[in-house]
């Protein structure tokens, strides 16, 4: 575990096991990149992404997945842009490196189960690379390790966003390990009061506990299992965390710890599944098995992807004991999760047949699409079904994207939506008065699509009205409807935009059809006619056609020209606005 190895351990330690290629080219750009800053902590800023690269290796994870995680904060923290990361390693890193920067724009700081959720979706929709999610996990770890060097307010936020974010996000991906170390870390922040007291009790306990299943329960098992010819297993004992029992005592338990029959659990780990059952059969037979407490996890996997059998029985001297058993590999994969499943997958694309990187990346994108529909599915087990629909059209992001306000929060709108859509879901007075947008720090046309991830600042005049012409870009339902209301409240809106018409009088040769060309070469500049009519006027001979149209801008109106002067047979246009 890299918080227990010196600091400066880590950097050699990386560069010795990668003297060569991306890593070893990542780690010398990031020495040089964060040259001269300090951590919070006081230590020199290149620990920070060496430890965070480090868990990434300990992951079992990839050659550009760790070169990323050393090269995760430069783009935000140093002068090192996107461009330099992609000529230097390549668009795949860069692409990692962009992920994280993105999800780092989010602040979590109301927090309510919406915000969330909203919070947790818009983290996977940036995330088009499952691994930066890993990287973004492996971030967030080395971040609560080192909390303690931060300023209270700030230590608060940080552990509520890893508690009801990044915890839940890695559990999800079957990342037990990972989600149960980042909720103990958040644990003594959020409720420092109960930390005290369960580190005074708790100690005690798990040492009777342990003497007990030592001495008890260990050497019978063992000799049980023997007996029944189910050899090589290992037992060991796993001690709930904290945290967990933190939340067991105050949702069940009435705070008496002696009632947490799994403050140690008995782990078994066997060489087969047929050997799993085997050695549940065997000790049902010694200890009696408490009713509905047999749990198969492995014919019915949880939706992240856990399995293992647990049961609890009553052991000597009327104890409780919850066992649990699996095999190694069953039991790695429970660790890791997704990140275990990750990198399986990706050792056994084949090589040959058709293009093995594409192949690979199909498997990974399955593995990746897979793990999202078993948390959805997680997810609906407790909604109603009109709800449950309505998730899934969120969930699978095709017709979301979740974009972000410069104060870090994250708004949710339907895909395509524009920076009106956007003002008028943060506030019906935003989007009334909305009059500019910028988008990652630029100005867009008030009718520029939004992605994921974008950070949109909207800029406002007082006493500005919405524009009717908004109606033929909003994309939201509920904009169309604000935007309607605003100008039934004030018809002048109406009139006003009536007012400011252009009257065009196109010189033409008569011909069957030049009213129809005329009007088509309009609407395909999306521009309203308001009247298109044959005069009796002419010029020069010629006969004149009158076009009203609904526009006001001078660049439309050249365009428009430009346009309608390549209309076959037509002489002149002038114009006025009217
Ligand atoms: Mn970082």
């Amino acid at each position: 575990m890299i918080g227990t190895t010196h600091p400066q351990q880590t950097i050699k330690e990386l560069a010795r096991q990668f003297p060569t290629g991306i890593i070893a080219r990542a780690l010398t750009l990031a020495t040089k990149a964060h040259a001269g800053q300090k951590r919070k902590t006081g230590e020199p800023y290149l620990i920070h992404p060496t430890a965070v690269a480090q868990t990434l290796v300990d992951w079992n994870l990839d050659e550009p997945t760790i070169a990323a995680g050393i090269l995760h904060d430069t783009v935000e923290d140093t002068a090192t842009t996107l461009a330099d990361l992609e000529k230097e390693f390549g668009g795949e890193v860069a692409n990692l490196v962009n992920g994280i920067t993105k999800i780092g724009k989010i602040k979590y700081r109301n927090r309510n189960q919406a915000q969330a959720e909203n919070l947790r979706k818009l983290i996977l929709a940036v995330s088009d690379d499952i691994r930066v999610v890993f990287i973004k996990l492996a971030d967030r770890l080395h971040n609560m390790r080192t909390l303690a060097a931060l300023p209270p307010q700030k230590q608060k936020r940080i552990a509520a966003e890893t508690d009801e974010i990044y915890a839940p996000l890695a559990y999800r991906l079957g990342m037990q390990q990972v989600a149960g170390e980042l909720q103990d870390l958040a644990f003594p922040y959020l409720h420092p009061e109960e930390d005290r007291q369960l580190k005074k009790i708790i100690p005690k306990q798990y040492g009777e506990r342990l003497e007990y299943l030592e001495k008890m329960v260990k050497p019978k098992v063992e000799d049980i299992l023997a007996k029944n010819l189910i050899q090589e297993a290992v037992i060991s004992f796993r001690a709930k965390r904290y945290s967990s029992i933190y939340k067991k005592l105050i949702h069940a338990q009435h705070m008496d710890i002696k009632k947490i029959n799994d403050l140690v659990a008995v782990r078994i780990i066997v060489k087969s599944v047929a050997d799993c059952y085997a050695a549940l059969g065997v000790i049902h037979e010694h200890f009696p098995p408490l009713p509905g407490r047999i749990k198969d996890y492995i014919a019915m996997p949880k939706p992240n992807g856990y399995r293992s059998l647990h049961t609890t029985v009553i052991g000597p001297q009327e104890q409780i004991i919850e066992f649990q058993i699996r095999t190694q590999e069953m039991h790695e994969e429970n660790e890791t999760g997704i990140a275990a499943h990750w990198l399986y997958k990706q050792k056994k694309a084949p090589a040959g047949g058709t293009s093995p990187q594409k192949n690979e990346q199909m498997k990974k994108e399955l593995a990746w699409v897979q793990q999202l529909r078993a948390w959805q599915e997680r997810e609906m087990e407790h909604k109603p079904a009109e709800e449950v629909i309505q998730t899934m059209k969120i969930d699978f992001f095709q017709d979301r994207i979740f974009a972000i306000t410069p104060a870090g929060d994250v708004v949710d709108l339907p895909a395509e939506s524009t920076p009106v859509d956007f003002a008028y879901r943060i506030h019906t007075q935003l989007g009334n008065t909305c009059t500019a947008a910028k988008v990652n720090g630029v100005f867009v046309p008030l009718d520029h699509t939004l992605h994921s991830g974008d950070m949109v600042e909207i800029l406002t005049q007082k006493n500005k009205l919405p524009s009717p012409d908004w109606l033929d870009f909003a994309k939201s339902p509920s904009t169309r409807e604000h935007i309607k209301a605003a100008i039934r409240q004030k018809p002048s809106l109406l009139h006003a935009a009536v007012a400011k018409k252009t009257e065009f009088r196109v010189v033409v040769q008569n011909r069957i059809g030049l009213l129809k060309d005329l009007a088509a070469a309009i609407a395909r500049s999306h521009v309203n006619i308001s009247e298109i009519t044959a005069t009796n006027a002419t010029r020069d001979n010629f006969p004149i056609i009158k076009i009203v149209c609904e526009v006001n801008d001078r660049t439309k109106i050249e365009k428009l020209i430009i346009k309608i002067k390549t209309i076959k047979e037509v002489k002149e246009v002038i114009w006025k606005i009217i």
